[in-house]
């Protein structure tokens, strides 16, 4: 349950990759978790998920940090950045390897894409699980010598392990007095997700749930679009002993062609409106009310 007063002192956060400037639907997910926050005297954060060395960009961070001033949203604290996490991130990664729920993936995307058995989940092809299996000596000689790997999770054990789950779901939009209701987590259905990327020792799922802890947040809203990444985190967060937050899912903003905004659509960027003309204040205000700018609406849950 939401509290305006009492022992629990609301974080929120807005955890934005890099990747390129902010749209509408950034800057309305920004000002929803800050005004959260900040109506119950709790503090808002902001995190920069940087690891993606090749599609991150420092002039995307500071265009991130220049939108968000112009639109009037301000964070408390430190901005994190992930790209300085990383050395915590391969501590957790080798406690769920020393855990025995690990193994190393020499897989590529094509190799992936050619399984003709591989069902869709929510984030692509379910990995059908093709290294699991590899002996241990393969896995050392081909570990030695210089083969990129990916860490995957051994979703089944890892789930046997944690045993029943669930998550803590707040209705949107967020209402004083809400009562959260216990979403039944199912992280199988992801199959066994890369925990450690080729090029990184962590990856979204592991830094994100690592983070959002660390930095103590208690409420992460964010877009129904990261459901199914929720069940991954939950069960993370009972692998590694973390708290849970409650977790609010706002829905996608959509574009006049039905489809969900996207950086492709770049009249939709702040960077553009602002280059428009258009007022700061206007447009958060707008956004509050939940009136978007023309071919925008909200998508469905
Ligand atoms: N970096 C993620 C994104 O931009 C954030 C996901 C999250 O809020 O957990 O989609």
């Amino acid at each position: 349950m939401i509290q305006s007063t009492g022992p629990l002192h609301m974080v929120t956060r807005f955890a934005p990759s890099p990747t390129g400037r902010l749209h509408v639907g950034h800057a309305w997910s920004a000002l929803l978790a800050m005004d959260m926050a900040r109506a119950r005297g709790g503090a808002f954060r902001l995190r920069i998920e940087d690891i993606d060395g090749t599609r991150s960009r420092a002039e995307h961070v500071a265009g991130i940090v220049e939108d968000l001033r112009w639109l009037g949203v301000g964070w408390d604290g430190d901005i994190v950045f992930q790209s300085a996490r990383l050395d915590r991130y391969e501590a957790a990664l080798r406690r769920l390897e020393g855990m025995g729920l690990l193994y190393p993936c020499f897989c590529t995307r094509a190799d992936i894409m050619a399984s003709a058995t591989a069902p869709h989940g929510a984030e692509g092809p379910v990995y059908p699980g093709t290294c699991r299996g590899l002996a241990g000596e393969e896995r050392t000689r081909r570990i030695a010598a210089g083969e990129a790997h990916a860490w995957r999770i051994d979703m089944a054990r890892a789930a046997e392990r944690a045993g029943p789950l669930t998550w803590d779901a707040l209705p949107f939009p967020v209402a004083d007095g809400a009562r959260a209701q216990a979403v039944e987590a199912r992280p199988v259905a992801a199959g066994d997700v890369v925990l450690a990327r080729k090029d990184a020792p962590t990856s979204y799922h592991l830094s994100c749930t690592l983070d959002d802890a660390a930095m103590g947040v208690t409420h992460v809203l964010r877009g129904d679009d990261l459901r199914s990444a929720t069940d991954i985190h939950r069960l993370i967060q009972a692998l590694l002993d973390l708290p849970s937050p409650a977790y609010i899912h706002h829905p996608l903003l959509v574009g006049a062609d039905g489809r969900r905004l996207a950086k492709r659509d770049g009249s939709i960027a702040l960077a553009d409106l602002r280059a428009q003309g258009v007022d700061p204040r206007q447009l958060a205000d707008d956004l509050r009310q939940a009136r978007f700018p023309i071919g925008i609406s909200l998508g469905r849950a």
